[in-house]
């Protein structure tokens, strides 16, 4: 991978982001299993700067019968609850997700505090592949940046968009409101 293959809006040295590749990478593969047991095909895990993990959940919208249930919303709000806090940002948090946030989780992202978020695959591949709609997006990179949120996506791409393939070809929900 090279920096020109990245989606961001903020410098990164390429050990960093060789990281954080890893580790989306990890969690590509550990999807599968959540898939398995009836999870939306997303996967997020907040790490802070020491590199402990203090969060990790998966999508449980079908399965916890509620719409907000998204990865990024549920692994924030176990963030919050382990840390017994609404506000994040002293705690330097990074976001690591499968896929490039939605139009609600950029907002659960931007009033949580998180300071960093990494994906994987980029909203267009998301709907293309499996038609999820991520919503209308504002300029959110700008935007995050202005806030003082790094983001850095299009991480090891390609294992992400065969997992998703793998998720519609076996006939998992495409969970959306009726229209
Ligand atoms: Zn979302």
């Amino acid at each position: 991978m090279t920096n020109s293959d990245i989606i961001s809006n903020a410098p990164i040295s390429s050990e960093e982001l060789q990281q954080a590749a890893q580790i989306i990478t990890a969690l590509q593969e550990e999807l599968k299993t959540y898939i398995a047991q009836g999870s939306g095909p997303f996967l997020a895990a907040i790490y802070d700067d020491k590199g402990t993990l203090i969060a990790k959940a998966a999508n449980s919208v079908v399965k916890g019968k509620c719409s907000h249930k998204h990865a990024e919303m549920n692994a924030i709000k176990q963030a919050e609850e382990k840390l017994n806090t609404f506000d994040l940002a002293p705690y330097n948090l990074r976001l690591y997700v499968t896929a490039e946030p939605c139009l609600m989780c950029l907002g659960g992202i931007m009033w949580s505090g998180i300071k960093t978020v990494y994906f994987g695959v980029p909203s267009k591949r998301v709907e293309e592949i499996t038609g999820f709609d991520e919503g209308f997006k504002p300029s959110w990179l700008e935007e995050f940046n202005k806030r003082g949120i790094r983001v850095y996506g299009n991480l090891a791409p390609q294992i992400g968009e065969d997992i998703l393939t793998f998720y519609v070809k076996n006939g998992h929900p495409i969970y959306k409101p009726s229209r």
